[in-house]
């Protein structure tokens, strides 16, 4: 049924005649990467994004609504590494006939983390390294000149300014990561979103479910990480937007029951950002929200 109005709707869009406008069209996936395209293209595109606050991206399927939103746009942007897992034979196919885009693609593999449930595959969660996000910003970039190549210089000047608040970024994260004592940085998520945050800036990380959501976590997982969390005196595990906060809360019981009396340091951002219009509901809101968070909770 799905994919029967697929297959009509992409049939009936060849012709893009009835838009008024003659901005670009984009579609984005998750929030980091609407964002992004909001900030390069500014008013030459104009933007939808599919997922919103507090959407899970690896379980998020495409609606009908989507896939029409999808097959009217000239480019369509998302995170790849098989983040978007449930839309990915969507993408395939619109692949085929339009410009779709993975903004990891300038990331080297040596870069990339494994994702160890699925070998070969890699970690998706890139946007929580700041310097890996810039580059996502600079194939958004050569993306949008590539099918407008005559405002190029406009959206060159757009992404060069944006890169230069992101570096203004990741050093903030730096400094605020470094007021943290080091035995103290260890961070206790939810599910595995903040590895190559871990690796930038210095914390050991540990999810209670693996790097995607699909896998429930097992009596076990929740065991071993209590254990961790009572013998390392970990002071503060943290909740994520998108993620129900039973299993953490779970998480904080058990460690109570054993003696320990381990606090929820705050909910973090993970794989979506927070509500339209307000500071966490940037990019660079979400990162500093989640650092603040952090800091202040571990140190
Ligand atoms: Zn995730």
């Amino acid at each position: 049924m799905f994919f029967l109005a697929f297959a009509v709707m992409l049939s009936g869009c060849a012709q893009k005649d009835n838009i008024p406008d003659d901005k670009i069209k984009a579609v984005t996936t998750i929030g980091m990467i609407t964002d992004i395209v909001e900030n390069v293209g500014k008013d030459k595109v104009s933007v939808q994004g599919l997922m919103g606050s507090g959407v899970d991206p690896h379980l998020y399927k495409a609606t009908e609504g989507d896939v029409t939103r999808l097959s009217e746009a000239d480019i369509i942007f998302y995170n790849g590494l098989h983040l978007e897992a449930r839309m990915g034979e969507v993408l395939e196919k619109l692949g085929e006939m339009k410009k779709t885009v993975a903004v990891t693609d300038y990331i080297g593999k040596e870069a990339l983390l494994d994702f160890p449930a699925y070998p070969g595959q890699y970690d998706p969660h890139v946007w929580f390294d700041v310097s890996m996000w810039i580059s996502a910003v600079e194939k958004v970039r050569d993306s949008l000149i590539d099918i407008d190549p005559d405002n190029g210089e406009e959206y060159g000047n757009n992404a060069e300014h944006y890169i230069s608040q992101l570096e203004g970024l990741g050093s903030y994260v730096r400094s605020k990561a470094g007021e943290v004592p080091e035995q103290q940085r260890v961070l206790v998520t939810a599910h595995d979103a903040f590895q190559y945050f871990g690796k930038a800036y210095g914390f050991e990380v540990l999810g209670l479910q693996g790097i995607s959501t699909e896998s429930e976590a097992g009596t076990k997982d929740v065991q071993d990480l209590v254990n961790f969390i009572v013998e390392r005196k970990i002071k503060a595990i943290f909740v994520e937007t998108s993620i129900p906060e039973r299993n953490i809360k779970a998480v904080q019981e058990a460690a109570q029951s054993k003696g320990w009396d381990v606090k929820i340091g705050g909910y973090l951002y993970s794989d979506a950002m927070g509500d339209e219009g307000t500071f966490e509901g940037t990019y660079i809101g979400m990162v500093t929200h989640n650092i603040d968070t952090i800091s202040g909770a571990l140190r």
